[in-house]
C-alpha cells in the first residue's frame, strides 16, 4: 500500500470534521483474545483505532510481544504510527482462591482475612494479596471487594497477620476478585515485584507509553522514570489516576509525568461514585493547562461487550467526554473481549465525529488561557500564536518539527480548530504523539535548509492526501533547522 492508499484508508474510515475526514478526539483500544488476531488489529485501526493498550494485569510476555509485532507490521505496511500503550497492572490487590468459587455473604456476616496464601477460602479464612494489610488497616474502614459490589467495614485486626470484617452490603464472593481500600494508607511499593518483571520486558520492546497503575503521589513514578532514564527507552510515562489520594495530588502527579489515564473503573469503586464526573472535568481541564494528554477509560461502551449497539446513556457519555476535551477516550473489555469489538470502534468514531462539530462552540472558554504561568518560553507563544493565525486566516492546518515532543504536546493543548501536523524523526516518539488531540504523525529525518523543509512537509502533506493547491497551511520550526533548538519561527505558507 502507498502512503496516498494509507492516508486515504484513514479518511475512509473517520470521516470526521475536518476535511481531510481525520477526527481530533482519539481512539484508545484494549487488546484481548477478541481483536489481537492481525486481521483483527488492521480492522479496529482501519475502523478508527490511534492507539493499542496492552493490559499487564492479563496475558503472558510471549502473547503481549505478538501483538506488539503484529502492530508494528501494520505501522510499516501502511506507514502509520499507532501507538503502544504498556499498562502496567501496579499494587492491585485481590482475594486468594475461594472454597468452589462461589461464597454466599449476607449483611452482618463476619469473614476473616488471613496472610496464608494457602488459605481454604472460606468465611474464617480467606487470602489478601497484601501482606501488611493487618499492620495498616484500623477498625471502622471501608473495604470493598469486586467492583465495590460487596461493601465490608473493619472491626478487629491483630496489626499482625489477621482481620475480621463485617458486610454491610453482601454478595457473592468469588476467587481473585479485586479488593478497594479506599480509607486505608496502603504503604504498597508503586511498583510491585511484577510490574517489575513486566518493565523488564516492555524496556526491550519499542512501546510508545509506558502506565502504571495505582499512582498516589508524584514519587510513585519515580521507578518507571530512572528506567526509562537508565535504558534510554524514549517511552512516555502515564499516570493513572484510580485512587482519591492521587485526585488530592494531581497537579504534583501532572508535572511528573507525560500522560494521564482517568481510570474511572477503580476511581468510581474508591471515591464516592456521584463525585467521579465532576472529576473527570477537573482532571481534564488541568491536564490542558499543563499540556498532558488524558485518556478517559472504562465502560464507555460496557454493553456492547455482548450488545452489538450502545445503550443511549453510552453514547452520551462518550460525546461529553470530547466536550470536556479528552485526547482521547478508551475501550476495555469491549475490543478485548468483546463481541463486537470493530462495530464498538466504528459507533465510537461516529459519536466522536458528531460531537466534535459542537468541540468550539462548548469548549472555547475552556482552553487554556495563555497565563503567564503556562507562557514560560518563547516556542510557547509561537506556539500559541500559530493556532491564533491558523484560526484567524482559516489555515488548513499547523505544521510542528520536534524531537523532544514539546511542540506536539503544547500545540495539542491550544486545541486549535486546524489539523496539527507533526514532523519528527524519533519513530518511537511519533507513536505517543499518535495520542495527543488533533496530531497527525509524520517521521521525517532531512533537516537541509529552512525553505527546503517547509517544501518538503507540504510536497509529504499533498501526497498524504491532506492539504491541496489553494490551501495556507502554518509552518512553525527553529531556525536554523539544522540546529533543532526549541521552536522560533511562524510563517504562512500558501500550497501551490
Ligand atoms: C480502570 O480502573 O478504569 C482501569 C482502566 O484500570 P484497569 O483496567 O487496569 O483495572
Amino acid at each position: 500500500m502507498t502512503l496516498t492508499e494509507a492516508a486515504a484508508l484513514l479518511q475512509k474510515n473517520k470521516s470526521g470534521l475536518r476535511k481531510d475526514g481525520s477526527q481530533f478526539t482519539k481512539i484508545v483500544a484494549t487488546v484481548g483474545p477478541a481483536c489481537s488476531a492481525p486481521d483483527k488489529l488492521l480492522e479496529l485501526v482501519q475502523a478508527g483505532v490511534d492507539v493499542f493498550r496492552l493490559n499487564f494485569s492479563h496475558g503472558s510476555h510471549e502473547d503481549h510481544l505478538q501483538v506488539i509485532q503484529r502492530i508494528q507490521a501494520i505501522n510499516k505496511e501502511h506507514n502509520l504510527h499507532i501507538g503502544i500503550l504498556a499498562d502496567l497492572q501496579g499494587p492491585k490487590l485481590r482475594v486468594g482462591k475461594i472454597k468452589d468459587n462461589a461464597l454466599p455473604l449476607e449483611e452482618g456476616d463476619v469473614i476473616t482475612i488471613t496472610n496464608d496464601e494457602n488459605a481454604p477460602g472460606v468465611k474464617d479464612n480467606i487470602y489478601m494479596s497484601y501482606d501488611q494489610f493487618a499492620e495498616d488497616c484500623e477498625v471502622g474502614e471501608r473495604i470493598l471487594m469486586d467492583d465495590g459490589k460487596l461493601i465490608f467495614e473493619v472491626v478487629e485486626t491483630n496489626k499482625k497477620d489477621t482481620v475480621r470484617l463485617k458486610a454491610l452490603h453482601g454478595g457473592v464472593l468469588s476467587s481473585n476478585k479485586g479488593v478497594n481500600l479506599p480509607d486505608t494508607n496502603v504503604k504498597l511499593p508503586a511498583l510491585t515485584e511484577k510490574d517489575q518483571e513486566d518493565l523488564d520486558f516492555i524496556l526491550t520492546q519499542d512501546v510508545n507509553w509506558i502506565a502504571l497503575s495505582f499512582v498516589r503521589r508524584a514519587e510513585d513514578l519515580k521507578p518507571v522514570k530512572d528506567a526509562l532514564e537508565r535504558t534510554g527507552h524514549q517511552a512516555k510515562v502515564m499516570a493513572k489516576i484510580e485512587k482519591p489520594e492521587a485526585v488530592r495530588n494531581l497537579r504534583e502527579i501532572i508535572r511528573a509525568c507525560n500522560g494521564i489515564m482517568v481510570a474511572r473503573g477503580d476511581l468510581g469503586v474508591e471515591m464516592p461514585i456521584e463525585k467521579l464526573a465532576m472529576t473527570q472535568k477537573d482532571i481534564i481541564s488541568m491536564c490542558m493547562q499543563y499540556a498532558r494528554p488524558v485518556i478517559v477509560a472504562t465502560q464507555m461502551m460496557d454493553s456492547m461487550i455482548n450488545n452489538p449497539s450502545p445503550t443511549r446513556a453510552e453514547v452520551t457519555d462518550v460525546a461529553n467526554a470530547v466536550l470536556d476535551g479528552a485526547d482521547a477516550v478508551m475501550l476495555s473489555g469491549e475490543t478485548s473481549v468483546g463481541k463486537y469489538p470493530k462495530l464498538v470502534i466504528q459507533y465510537m468514531s461516529k459519536i466522536i465525529t458528531e460531537a466534535e462539530k459542537q468541540y468550539w462552540p462548548q469548549i472555547s472558554n475552556r482552553r487554556p488561557s495563555p497565563s503567564p504561568q503556562f507562557m514560560l518560553y518563547h516556542s510557547d507563544v509561537i506556539i500559541f500564536s500559530a493556532c491564533n493565525v491558523a484560526e484567524e486566516i482559516g489555515a488548513k492546518g499547523i505544521v510542528g518539527h520536534t524531537v523532544s515532543g514539546y511542540t506536539a504536546f503544547k500545540l495539542s493543548s491550544f486545541r486549535p480548530k486546524s489539523n496539527i501536523f507533526i514532523f519528527s524523526d524519533q519513530l518511537v516518539k511519533l507513536g505517543a504523539f499518535n495520542l495527543l488531540w488533533g496530531v497527525q504523525c509524520f517521521f521525517y529525518n532531512r533537516f537541509t535548509t529552512t525553505d527546503e523543509t517547509i517544501q518538503d512537509c507540504v510536497d509529504i502533506l499533498k501526497e498524504s492526501g491532506y492539504v491541496k493547491s489553494g490551501d495556507t497551511i502554518i509552518n512553525t520550526g527553529s531556525m536554523p533547522m539544522g540546529a533543532r533548538k526549541p521552536t522560533n519561527m511562524l510563517k504562512v505558507t500558501d500550497v501551490e
